[in-house]
């Protein structure tokens, strides 16, 4: 995981489908961006910028989806677990989930003509830039005045990666579904997921025990049990049903029947019982 080696290999397994259908580094042919607009053939550096720019919107959606899909939050929710996070928190995941990620982004890559040098190259600055985000620091752009205020919206940061993973608060309920991006804040603002605030940082972790639990177990084991939850979630209607979830008997998800996503008018604290029944 931390070694990048999921996506290079992927990106090394699907380069001969990519040939397959005329494309891809492989094929000797210029493809993707370069062959939409071949101007970027003469501007590599303008096209990484642009290949860089698609693949971390992907992976904005991915990431989304890996939240409101409960078959994949069931493999997700392992990332989420962990109560103190670090720089290596990054790569606390789940292989299988880690496996359908780097095949989706070495999807794109492909689609797009980036060569395996360039592919590593990108995979490398986000892996770098998420070790970083993940660091259990106090590190606040926004007390650099206007010159960290302008970083925060450049770069995702400690600060703003730690409110995606804060603890579920109760009393908003949506509060916890935001700042998405991996490197670049721009999607979550752009799509109205983004959080910037002053308030304390809440506890990090996940207030569903069935997941939490796997701060009780080893390296393997909680790899196994996330396999027994995501299979909880894929072999049943429920898995499939976009939605937060907690996993009840047999790692079935049990839908909140709350609203997903942080909004601004959501910071208002609103009573809800119903927050507290479905996950204290
Ligand atoms: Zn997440
Ligand atoms: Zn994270």
């Amino acid at each position: 995981m931390l070694l990048g080696l999921f996506p290079l290999f992927s990106f090394l397994v699907l380069m001969p489908f990519a040939s397959l259908l005329g494309g891809g580094p492989a094929s000797g042919e210029p493809s993707g961006l370069i062959r939409w607009l071949p101007w970027f053939a003469d501007h590599p550096l303008a096209a990484f910028v642009v290949y860089y720019l698609v693949y971390d919107l992907c992976y904005y959606w991915m990431h989304r989806a890996q939240h409101v899909i409960p078959w994949w939050w069931a493999m997700h929710s392992m990332h989420h677990s962990q109560r103190q996070m670090s720089c290596w928190t990054n790569d606390r995941s789940h292989y299988l989930d880690g496996m359908l990620q780097s095949f989706i982004l070495a999807g794109v890559g492909l689609i797009m003509g980036v060569e395996p040098s360039e592919f590593a190259l990108l995979v490398l600055l986000s892996e770098l830039v998420q070790n970083f985000s993940h660091a259990n620091i106090r590190l606040d752009f926004g007390r650099l005045g206007w010159l960290g205020r302008v970083g925060q919206r450049l770069l995702v940061g400690p600060l703003f990666h730690r409110h995606h993973h804060m603890l579920r608060d109760p009393e908003r309920p949506a509060r916890h579904n935001c700042n998405f991006g991996q490197v670049l804040p721009w999607w979550d603002m752009l799509f109205g997921t983004a959080l910037y605030t002053d308030e304390p940082v809440r506890p990090t972790g996940v207030s569903d025990p069935e997941v939490d639990a796997d701060n009780e177990r080893g390296l393997i084991a909680m790899q196994w049990f996330t396999l027994r939850r995501f299979w909880g979630a894929v072999s049943c209607k429920a898995g499939w049903r976009l939605g937060d979830v907690s996993f009840g008997p047999g790692y079935r998800p049990i839908h909140d029947e709350l609203p997903r996503l942080h909004t601004p008018d959501q910071e208002v604290p609103q009573p809800d019982s119903t927050a507290r029944q479905s996950r204290s």
